[in-house]
């Protein structure tokens, strides 16, 4: 058992750590507080071949694996969370359902823009009527000659509504089972097919550089081929997409986590009250002690799920488990962090103040807490 990194992944870690300090952290207060999405911070991690990282080069990715990922993901976190899950869901679950399930064609279509972050794809399965409960998706696509008809919506969808997301995976009823439950199968579904409209963002708490959309489709029409694997195969799709991508939302929680506690350091060591740094108390110091704890072991727990994941061993329960605690312990620092910073702590020119707003919807996205707690007690067979 090794938990250290190899030489490559270091570099990897290293190289993205430096991107997120001098590129992307100069620029996005801005881009948070006027809600814009950061075109040109996306294009140069495009450059650096973030969104090609879990993928084999043979479709155009940089022939990494989903632990690169991870690391990449942490170090962006570390400085942002909008930026980190742009690149999450681009990768995750953009690009891997077509890269995990497409056809050799759809992969030549897609593949080659998502990989080079030259477009993004949204993953559609929330619908404004259920999130917890995919079981209950209401949208439909109904095969009419050639083509599906898709009517319904979906909501909370990141990356949907970009100036260059290329296309969204809609989750759909398709039939019903022998059994009698629900077929759901995956459609994908171009940007512009007549049909299919984009809301306007929604007003976020946290997370407002990033780019998230209700969408609806109406009649919207899409050539037969555009059916994402077997027809009726949408759950367990979704199931394998979501439990790998909790070990990806582990990672980010990890480094907002991580960056609770730089940006607490930094601070105690410059802030003196009765004539001292407030760092010099022991009350503070506990606090960023049992900051750098939580930090420290969430992401051990990731690193295991990662690395059960890799090695093709069952890993549900740990990627159940790292997201759970890694969410968690995310929202505990960034309270921490904040009290820190006392009144600066809630002004939205310090970074502790966005890490606040963005800790609380790692507990809800890609699966709730009690969604995590409910896989990890059917795990143990209860
Ligand atoms: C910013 C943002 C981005 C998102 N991006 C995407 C995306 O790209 N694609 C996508 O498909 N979705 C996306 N989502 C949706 C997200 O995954 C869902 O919001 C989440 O899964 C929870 O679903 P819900 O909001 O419908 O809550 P609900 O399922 O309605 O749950 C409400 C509450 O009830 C609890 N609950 C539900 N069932 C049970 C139970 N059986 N036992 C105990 N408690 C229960 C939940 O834990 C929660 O606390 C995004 C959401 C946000 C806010």
């Amino acid at each position: 058992m090794d938990f250290r990194l190899t030489d490559e992944q270091a570099a990897l870690r290293n190289s993205v750590r430096d991107f997120a300090r001098e590129v992307v952290a100069p620029v996005i207060a801005e881009h948070y507080e006027q809600h814009t999405f950061p075109y040109e911070v996306i294009r140069q991690m495009g450059k650096m071949g973030l969104f090609g990282l879990p993928f084999g080069e043979e479709h155009g990715g940089m022939g990494g694996d989903y632990f690169a990922l991870c690391l990449a993901l942490e170090e962006i976190a570390r400085v942002d969370s909008s930026v980190a899950i742009t690149l999450e869901a681009a990768v995750s679950l953009g690009a891997m359902p077509v890269y995990r399930f497409g056809t050799e064609e759809q992969k030549a279509t897609w593949l080659p823009k998502l990989l080079s972050g030259e477009a993004l794809a949204g993953f559609g399965l929330t619908e404004p009527g259920t999130g917890s409960d995919a079981a209950g998706t209401l949208t439909r696509a109904v095969l009419d000659g050639d083509q599906w008809v898709i009517n319904g919506s979906k909501a909370f969808i990141t990356n949907s509504g970009t100036d260059i997301t290329a296309m969204v995976t809609v989750t759909a009823v398709t039939g019903t089972n022998p059994d009698g439950s629900k077929e759901l199968s995956t459609i994908i579904v171009p940007t512009g097919t007549p049909g299919f409209t984009v809301a306007p963002g929604y007003s976020k708490v946290g997370w407002t550089a990033s780019d998230t959309h209700e969408l609806t489709f109406d009649d919207c029409r899409v050539p037969a081929a555009n059916l994402l694997g077997a027809r009726g195969r949408g759950f367990a799709q979704f199931l394998r997409i979501l439990d790998e991508g909790r070990i990806a939302i582990a990672a980010l929680a990890v480094g907002l986590a991580q960056g609770c506690v730089d940006e607490s350091i930094k601070y105690a060591k410059e802030r003196h009250a009765f004539g001292r740094p407030i760092g010099a108390n022991q009350a503070i110091q506990f606090k960023i002690a049992d900051m750098e704890l939580k930090a420290h072991t969430a992401r051990l727990a990731y690193y295991d799920a990662a690395a059960r994941m890799l090695a093709g061993e069952p890993f549900k329960r740990q990627a159940a488990i790292a997201k759970l605690h890694a969410s968690t312990i995310a929202v505990d620092n960034a309270r921490e962090a904040t009290q820190i910073h006392g009144g600066y702590g809630f002004m939205n020119e310090y970074p502790v103040a966005r890490f606040w707003r963005d800790s609380k919807i790692l507990e809800i996205g890609e699966g709730t807490s009690e969604v995590q707690r409910m896989i990890i007690a059917r795990d143990l067979g209860l």
